[in-house]
């Protein structure tokens, strides 16, 4: 089974694949776990590429194309080969955040954002995604509070609130797979509610 996790900046992310890694470990269940971009040598230079700032700007252009490059590279060697041995995944970020940052919050034209996804993926899906709602003050106010105020002033909120509802209109149109979770509450209620949520999909 495949879950991805995705959000804005500081909803987190990252705290519940954490906690869910965990959950499954204690159950005897093996868990990948990886992250986007990153997850590979290539996929994580990838990421160093797009993170450093000292690269300077960087046009929406060649950013969509190095996602997509770290994704292909993760699919390929990591997430397809755990799949086909039956393993769990658990993706931090996944072509969600493609359209809602790339597409929603850069204005990249939106038809060719899935053409551009479907191709990294070879056209696999994630079986289910929690989308982590948040309020982007609220996500970049605890990033600020964990690491100062670094590259959190790079983005202007309104770009936040774009890539906010982005997600939100991208949850709508696939709710079979993307369960809307929201991240105000502490990390343990979101915790429960995407164990809630896990239990609907396989019922044991
Ligand atoms: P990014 O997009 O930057 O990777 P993220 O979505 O992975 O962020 P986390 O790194 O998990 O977010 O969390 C950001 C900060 O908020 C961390 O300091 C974390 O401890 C804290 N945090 C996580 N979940 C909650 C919560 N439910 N309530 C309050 N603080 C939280
Ligand atoms: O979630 P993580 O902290 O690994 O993401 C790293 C950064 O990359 C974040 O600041 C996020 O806003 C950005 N990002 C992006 N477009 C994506 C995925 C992540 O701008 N498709
Ligand atoms: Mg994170």
């Amino acid at each position: 089974i495949f879950i991805t996790f995705e959000g804005a900046d500081g909803a987190g992310k990252t705290t519940q694949l954490d906690m869910l890694t965990t959950s499954f470990q204690m159950i005897g269940q093996e868990v990948i776990r990886t992250r986007e971009p990153g997850g590979t040598v290539i996929g994580e230079a990838i990421r160093h590429l797009l993170l450093d700032p000292s690269m300077g700007s960087m046009g929406a252009e060649t950013e969509i194309f190095l996602y997509e490059a770290a994704r292909a590279q993760l699919v390929r060697e990591v997430i397809k080969p755990a799949l086909l041995k039956g393993q769990v995944v658990l993706c931090d970020r996944f072509t969600d955040s493609t359209m809602a940052y790339q597409g929603f919050g850069r204005g990249l034209e939106r038809a060719m954002i899935d053409p551009l996804n479907d191709l990294a993926t070879g056209g696999m899906k994630p079986h289910r995604t929690f989308l982590l709602d948040l309020d982007p003050q609220v996500g970049l106010q605890r990033l600020q509070a964990k690491r100062g105020a670094d590259r959190l002033e790079q983005e202007n909120l309104l770009f936040h609130q774009r890539v906010r509802e982005g997600f939100l209109t991208i949850a709508q149109k696939d709710n079979n797979r993307i369960k809307v979770i929201s991240a105000d509450g502490s990390a343990v209620a979101v915790h429960q509610a995407i164990v809630e949520s896990l239990r609907e999909l396989s019922p044991t």
